[in-house]
């Protein structure tokens, strides 16, 4: 039976992408060759790598804004340091909002100065902070759009003139926003985009060329722009199937068509959270992500009796992140709203059993 995936990420991608992903593990293109076989310079995967590019650049309303999109490796983490590395002269302005934008911070001090501008620390970052200002002296602003441990969301982002740098790993793809309004977003592919292993990162090209240092040719973004993202063998497999979870999201109406299912899946979720009187939201509300709710039991001697309800479900990956606790039920694009419905149903039989 295929459970329902409410996984942090890697997470549960659309099930037409799985069966079309392992086809081509099998036979690409009716190539009688794998795409796991296949040299990154053929024709057929250059088609794929500049497809993939053409989407996200479509999906994000971004053609013709001076943007360029790359599939790069090392994971969001390492973006923490290649946007420092590439963009941090003197000062940067970082917003805290939980653990990513901690981890981000701490690179970002091995090159220049950092100015948190504010910090959610205080209440274990569970809401976003507001009114603070940003130095009008810093290189950039940096901020992550959604917290996947602590369940929130960055609603609005500040109106400013420094360069917007922001973390988008949770949320990308989920709903609209101006995204010309950001210089530089990054995001893993696992959770709205693909499979492990390849890391997206959209940039507006004149952003670069501003720091004094010397960066190695693999941290610099001007080498894989030049080299359209192929400076070296890119992950074929995570591009592939990226690739194709992008056109699948093209074909839903694109971020605005999945933006309604999303906001959808959320206020049903939220409402049984807020309803049911076993249930506690950790999340501040009108700092809610529309795409991990976290939540607690408001009385831990349930935790078994509830478990067991979940497992009976076949639902999967609900189990908060240790440093928060309760549960977390991320609600990423490609997971189903019947699956959000059979996580109420679990939670209304626990009221009726407890
Ligand atoms: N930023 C955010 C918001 C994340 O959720 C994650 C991982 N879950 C990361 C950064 C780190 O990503 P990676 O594991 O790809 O380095």
């Amino acid at each position: 039976m295929k459970k329902h995936n409410f996984s942090a990420g890697p997470c549960i991608l659309p099930q037409s992408v799985f069966k079309e992903a392992s086809q081509a593990v099998l036979d690409f293109n009716n190539s009688g060759l794998s795409i796991l076989e296949i040299s990154h310079r053929s024709k057929d995967f250059v088609a794929v790598m500049d497809e993939a590019q053409a989407l996200v650049i479509d999906l994000l309303k971004l053609e013709g804004k001076g943007y360029k999109a790359l599939f790069l490796q090392g994971g969001a983490s390492t973006q923490f340091l290649m946007t420092a590395y590439n963009l941090l002269e003197n000062k940067a302005a970082y917003l805290n909002t939980g653990t990513w934008s901690s981890k981000a911070i701490k690179e970002a001090k091995m090159f220049g100065s950092v100015e948190e501008v504010a910090s959610s620390a205080d209440k274990n970052f569970n809401y976003i902070p507001k009114n603070y200002s940003i130095p009008a002296d810093a290189d950039y602003f940096h901020c992550t759009s959604n917290n996947t441990i602590f369940g929130t969301q960055i609603k609005e982002f500040p109106t400013t003139t420094t360069p917007l740098v922001c973390d988008m790993s949770s949320d990308i793809f989920s709903r609209e926003l101006d995204f010309s309004k950001f210089d530089i977003i990054y995001a893993g592919a696992q959770k709205n985009m693909g499979p492990a292993g390849t890391t997206l990162v959209v940039i507006k090209e004149d952003i670069l060329g501003k720091v004094s240092r010397q960066i190695p040719s693999m941290l610099d973004y001007k080498t894989h722009i030049s080299k359209d993202s192929m400076f070296n063998t890119p992950p074929v497999f995570a591009v592939y199937t990226s690739m194709l979870t992008l056109r699948w999201l093209k074909e839903k109406g694109g971020i605005a068509g999945i933006q309604k299912l999303n906001e959808e899946k959320a206020a049903l979720l939220y409402a049984e959270i807020d309803r049911n009187p076993l249930f506690e939201g950790f999340a501040a509300v009108e700092d809610r992500s529309i795409m991990n709710a976290t939540f607690n039991l408001k009385d831990e001697k349930l935790k078994d009796l509830f478990e067991d309800l979940v497992k009976a479900a076949g639902i999967n990956g609900i189990n908060g992140h240790r440093s928060v606790g309760g549960y977390r039920a991320s609600m990423y694009n490609a997971l189903p709203k019947e699956s959000v419905q059979t996580l109420i149903t679990v939670m209304k039989e626990l009221e009726t059993q407890a």
